[in-house]
């Protein structure tokens, strides 16, 4: 079998994601709001986005690995041990570092742990 390297596949921008947290190492396709393999998703966030590799080719299925930090800028990924979504994207150390200004149902999930 000589089909190992698609020309398509090779041909594609890929951004590495790595966790601040966890360090969590992945390659993402795309990191913003509206991918262009996938015209009907639109994100609120920018985020660091990978193709569904179980999805047809086309069907524009996504992935979504996680966030840059609202406060920080480091990147995080969607891991409930990593991040925390409210309105936008936050570290753990960040919402530890600022509790005064999250609401307590955010601060307390990150208490617990
Ligand atoms: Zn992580
Ligand atoms: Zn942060």
């Amino acid at each position: 079998m000589d089909e190992s390297k698609p020309k398509d596949e090779c041909a594609q921008v890929t951004y590495n994601f790595k966790c601040s947290e966890c360090g969590m190492n992945e390659e993402t396709h795309y990191k913003g709001v509206s991918p262009p393999f996938s015209r009907k998703i639109q994100l609120k966030y920018p985020s660091y986005v990978m193709k569904d590799p179980f999805s047809p080719p086309g069907k524009g299925e996504i992935l979504i690995l996680g966030a840059d930090c609202a406060i920080c800028g480091k990147a995080v990924c969607i891991s409930k041990q990593c991040s925390i979504f409210y309105l936008k994207t936050y570290c753990l150390k960040c919402v530890q570092n600022s509790m005064d200004k999250f609401p307590a149902e955010v601060t307390n999930k990150v208490k617990k742990s």
